[in-house]
């Protein structure tokens, strides 16, 4: 159903740029020049990213170089020319070259998170790659061109080599964050981790508020330890951020602004608020999925504290998936621009996406990248979350079996195209309404008929809308879910 539409260009009365929003996320381009302007993508990019860097350019320094987002490297570094050749060669040969990779270097941590976004992930028979098999990782994520290295887990400091890790990543070539939940942020670690050369880190929280944070993550003092190993990481001039997602339900009490109300009084560079996207231990439950309003609403707030230029800077995935956010060149950045590997060495496209695509432990990183862009499911550029798209989760996420161990293959899926399967449902629901409307008269006319006619008559209809989604490409999913 289309919502609504957004006119960004109209002279003369000629709709030339504009977008409309669907019920279910989907933005689609609806003016002449629309075709145009995705294939001049890079422009727009590099536009809106200008904006943002004049808008932020006294946010932070690093080794006297301009930091306007504490999640890309500095203006002018070597890294950042490296981002900005693997972009200009993937608008110019159209082939993507991704530029981030977030790794789970263990999945072992001291957190037992009811919600946790690596759960189903372990495994007794398999040992985490060794420090040889990550160093070799390392060396093919840089040589396929990335520039931005991000640690996570479980609870990466709770890896022992996880300081010979950081400080293994060539600095020419990649930044490094790391993503904890803060209880192993003593001064040892605090120094270790600067010693590594770590650029930024991002402390996970869940609640603004100590004991519901602590509560949730079953650990006293979890909250309080992770906000004084924050302060003890900036006087080491390492940048820090908060990462934290937005629930429909805190979203009604607004629980992400008192999240950016507390970022902004500890002093943190960056706030990242991610969309309650259903992983890991949540993966069927889409009860806290936020609403298209909701969304809207944390644009809006996005918005306004990028106009006002409001320390710190407010990163929300929302806005990632908005039309400014599509125009800058994010959007869903799965299996595009970035990839996720395992404390195993699978492949998967983002941290929330449970699909492997391969093992480093068997193939080639680079091997397995090109599958994954070649996949039907990843091939185009997406305006919005996958995993929040009710299409992709129907065709990937639901058909994973409920005792599976996660990542799970993608092989044993069927290859769809899942913007393809979004015109069918439509189809069929005026198929079905066309032959419950024919029903409802007949009856009226009839309503002498006996219970038998009435019965043969639903059973006819019934038959026929079984009949078109036996036709239709979920078919295969439905049977692969049964297998
Ligand atoms: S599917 Fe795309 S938008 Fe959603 S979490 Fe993964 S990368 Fe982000």
């Amino acid at each position: 159903m289309i919502m609504e539409e957004e006119v960004l260009w109209k002279p003369l009365g000629l709709k030339l740029i504009s977008f409309k929003k669907l019920e279910d996320g989907e933005i689609v381009g609806t003016g002449f020049l629309n075709p145009v302007l995705d294939r001049f993508s890079l422009f727009t990019m590099l536009y809106f990213q200008a904006k943002f860097y004049k808008q932020y350019s006294d946010l932070a320094q690093w080794n006297g170089k301009m930091v306007s987002n504490t999640f890309a490297p500095p203006v002018g570094s070597r890294p950042q020319f490296r981002a900005l050749k693997a972009l200009v060669k993937s608008h110019i040969f159209r082939v993507s070259f991704p530029l981030v990779m977030t790794f789970a270097v263990t999945y072992k941590c001291q957190c037992r998170c009811p919600h946790c976004s690596a759960a189903h992930h372990v495994r007794s028979n398999i040992e985490e790659l060794s420090t040889e098999e990550a160093k070799r990782l390392i060396d093919e994520s840089l040589d396929l061109g990335i520039s931005v290295i991000a640690f996570t887990g479980g609870g990466p400091l709770v890896r022992k080599d996880i300081f010979e890790l950081i400080s293994y990543v060539n600095k020419r070539k990649a930044i490094c964050h790391l993503f904890t939940n803060g209880l192993l942020l003593n001064d040892e670690n605090v120094q270790k981790l600067a010693d590594a050369g770590l650029y930024s880190l991002f402390l996970s929280l869940d609640s603004p508020y100590p004991e519901e944070h602590n509560r949730m993550r079953g650990v006293p003092g979890l909250f309080e330890k992770g906000v004084e190993g924050l302060q003890k990481l900036k006087s080491k001039g390492i940048f820090v951020a908060l990462s934290s997602y937005a629930t429909r339900s805190g979203t009604v009490k607004g629980i992400y602004k008192k999240m950016y109300e507390f970022a902004q009084k500890i002093g943190v560079q960056n706030l990242v608020l991610f969309d309650n996207v259903p992983t890991g231990a949540m993966m069927r439950d889409t009860s806290e999925m936020l609403t298209k309003d909701q969304r809207e609403e944390i644009i809006d707030y996005t918005t306004n504290i990028f106009n006002q230029r409001m320390k710190p800077t407010l990163s929300s995935q929302a806005w990632q998936n908005s039309i400014e956010g599509y125009l800058g060149g994010i959007g869903c950045v799965a299996g595009c621009i970035q990839y996720y590997v395992s404390a195993y060495g699978e492949v998967t496209p983002c941290d929330f996406t449970p699909l492997s695509f391969g093992s480093i432990r068997e193939e080639p990183l680079k091997k397995i990248w090109k599958r994954m862009r070649s996949h039907p499911a990843y091939k185009h550029r997406s305006q919005f979350c996958r995993m929040q798209h009710p299409k992709f989760r129907h065709a990937y996420i639901d058909p994973i079996p409920n005792d599976a161990t996660l990542p799970f293959s993608v092989d044993k899926l069927p290859r769809v195209d899942f913007r393809k399967i979004l015109k069918r449902p439509p189809l069929l629901r005026r198929k079905y309404e066309y032959l419950n409307n024919i029903y409802r008269k007949k009856t009226e006319r009839e309503s002498q008929s006996s219970s038998y006619q009435k019965a043969l008559l639903q059973l006819c209809a019934l038959s026929l809308v079984r009949s078109c989604w036996d036709i239709s490409p979920l078919s295969e999913t439905a049977q692969f879910a049964s297998t």
